[in-house]
């Protein structure tokens, strides 16, 4: 049996953005492994509909904004009331507000600093004194292959590129204790997120890939319970693409 399919049991592994796309992937592969699963999303009507399609798993369901410091702290504390511990996080909630640098607003620049980046930050933090008290845990950040630089993008890539950024510090700060942080770079992926594009956008974003398609959700998803797996307990503050090639270089035809 491969080490990504290998029972979790006893495990707990706390998601974010859980309700749909990348997140909602995750959470099914979880749950296949037989994970105590606690989800986290900002609109409860996700995962109300995720839950209801995850038979067998234990499931805590938190409806929280992770960018506010009060709402991490209490759903940490309601998952360790009902579980008694953590062992892998799962920091996937993010947005984007695409717009070229002009025309990007103060807002919208906050806005996907304050989820993408403190919003990991802030859920981090406060599961690290259960991972630290463990002396075991894994943690996996989910950044973009956009982090290496895109056009019309700037709020979004600097919220990724410092998402690398802290997976990268806070593999060496944690290793001590035997907690590892990895990230996950998506490529471009049929989610909601890019369902949410205009056709034509869509279609360039695709006649960009190398493989001509889109990955799936599930792509993400087993890369992500790869590296929360035993078998990646010597990686620790490395960034694995999975975008099917793009961040090796521009097409040239
Ligand atoms: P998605 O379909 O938009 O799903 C994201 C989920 O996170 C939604 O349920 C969303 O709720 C929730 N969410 C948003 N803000 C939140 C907050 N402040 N607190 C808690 N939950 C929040 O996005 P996705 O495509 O699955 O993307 C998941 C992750 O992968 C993101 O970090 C994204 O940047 C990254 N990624 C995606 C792609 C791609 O091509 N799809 C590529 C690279 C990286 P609402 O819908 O109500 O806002």
């Amino acid at each position: 049996m491969p080490a990504a399919t290998q029972a979790m049991t006893d495990s707990v592994v706390l998601i974010t953005g859980a309700g749909q796309g990348i997140g909602a992937a995750i959470s099914r592969r979880f749950a296949d492994l037989g994970a105590k699963l606690a989800l986290v999303d900002v609109n409860p009507e996700h995962l109300q509909q995720l839950t209801s399609s995850l038979s067998g798993a234990e499931i805590l369901t938190l409806s929280a904004d992770v960018s506010n410091k009060e709402q991490v702290g209490l759903l940490v504390a309601q998952v360790i009331e009902k579980f008694g511990r953590i062992d892998v996080l799962v920091n996937n909630a993010g947005i984007i507000r695409d717009n070229l640098i002009s025309n990007i607003s103060e807002q919208d620049w906050d806005q996907v600093l304050d989820v993408n980046l403190k919003g990991a930050f802030l859920c981090c933090q406060a599961v690290f004194p259960t991972l630290k008290s463990q002396r075991s845990g894994k943690i996996v950040n989910i950044v973009s292959r956009a982090w290496l630089g895109s056009i019309g993008q700037a709020n979004y890539t600097s919220s990724k590129g410092g998402l690398v950024s802290l997976t990268r510090s806070l593999a060496l700060e944690f290793a001590r204790f035997q907690i590892n942080v990895n990230a996950v770079a998506p490529g471009a992926i049929d989610s909601p997120m890019t369902q949410g594009l205009t056709d034509q956008a869509r279609e360039r974003l695709i006649r960009m890939q190398p493989t001509g398609k889109m990955g799936k959700v599930e792509d993400i998803a087993a890369a992500v319970a790869f590296l929360a797996s035993d078998e990646a307990e010597f990686i620790t503050g490395q960034v694995l693409h999975v975008d099917g090639g793009k961040s090796c270089g521009l097409l040239s035809l």
